[in-house]
């Protein structure tokens, strides 16, 4: 996880260099052409003094901009503190209240932009950065009037989301739709999720590992587990403990073990009603849990691989804290760009 670093960019009244390349040509020689007063927003000043040059070698004027200013009348650095108080939790409205304190007012559709602005930055950042273990998670947004279905890919080794899309995580043709450029870009080797059909079949198809989050597997299979010692004949609920034993401690030559007992259940044919009796239900956990223990232990032998998706899931209740206080800001990247930064922790 990223740690908290809140350093905004510092501003210079006055630049005290030359420019050392032309923005038209490169050419490298310049001719002082005059300096103006620029208004800004910031702080600090109310104004900062930017000198024109002219370039020796195509004739063309330029602003030679202080640190911490461009165009923009807001300065880097209060454009970056709008983003920090609203990924601190701020509404887009408290923000706006907020700076005054700071001596600047700023409308809430600035810090908006703002927000969207700081986020790209941080995306191109992280698109050259590889990523070798993915979390996904699927959630629901408070989109336009209703809930989206969304899904979440956490870089696990820095704690930050890189990517955020309308899917459903039950649908495996949209779940590669959306997984198979982010490992082919980032160089993913193992993805960390819940144990759902649609991720094991996009794992096998994308040649990842996969690795199953032990929270919901130990959830799952203890509910499972909870509910036949109910109804499984007592002569078997050893086989409910060695299971248990099993899971606890994620042996190497668990999947065989699995599969042993899975042999010493007899068979029986499902019954008329087409309901499985609960020594078949037995069976089924059995063999599914053999055939899948594989992806259960991935965290063993591979190299930094958590073993819950505990990453992903900070980061998705971040983003959900935050999109309650973007709803009604019309565009989907503008919100998908806002809810990224949101859910990053914060670093800069
Ligand atoms: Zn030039």
């Amino acid at each position: 996880m990223s740690i908290v670093v809140l350093q905004l960019p510092s501003v210079k009244r006055k630049n005290e260099t030359r420019p050392k390349k032309c923005p038209y040509c490169s050419g490298e020689t310049f001719q002082r052409w005059g300096k103006v007063s620029k208004p800004v927003r910031d702080n600090r000043y109310r104004s900062v003094q930017v000198y024109r040059y002219r370039c020796c070698h195509c004739r063309r004027t330029f602003r030679h901009y202080p640190t911490g200013v461009d165009r923009a009348d807001q300065t880097q650095r209060m454009r970056k503190l709008a983003a920090i108080c609203w990924m601190l939790g701020m509404s887009l409205r408290g923000v706006e209240l907020v700076l005054p304190a700071f001596g600047v007012r700023l409308s809430h559709m600035s810090v908006w932009r703002d927000i969207q602005e700081q986020a790209k930055q941080l995306g191109k950042r992280r698109h050259w950065q590889g990523v070798r273990v993915l979390g996904l998670d699927g959630a629901y947004v408070q989109g336009w009037g209703k809930k989206q279905p969304v899904l979440v890919a956490v870089d696990l080794g820095s704690g930050q989301p890189v990517a955020l899309g309308y899917v459903n995580e039950h649908d495996p043709r949209a779940v590669r739709r959306f997984l198979e450029p982010l490992v082919k870009r980032l160089g993913v080797s193992v993805i960390v999720t819940d144990d759902l059909a649609s991720y094991r079949v996009v794992a096998e198809k994308l040649d990842v590992e996969q690795q199953i989050c032990q929270f919901h597997l130990r959830r799952w299979v203890g509910r499972s587990l909870y509910e036949l010692r109910e109804t499984v004949p007592k002569q078997w609920h050893w086989v409910l403990d060695e299971v248990k034993a099993l899971l606890d401690e994620l042996p190497p030559e668990g999947s065989k073990r699995l599969f042993e007992l899975w042999k010493q259940i007899p068979e029986r044919r499902v019954g008329q009603s087409g309901t499985r009796s609960p020594l078949e239900q037995l069976r089924y956990l059995l063999i599914r849990l053999s055939e899948h223990w594989a992806s259960y232990r991935v965290f063993d032998w591979q190299k930094e691989v958590p073993w819950t998706n505990n990453g992903t899931e900070q980061a998705i209740g971040r983003m959900k804290m935050r999109s309650r206080t973007v709803r009604g800001y019309k565009s989907w990247p503008g919100m998908q760009a806002a809810l990224m930064l949101s859910g990053s922790a914060l670093s800069w």
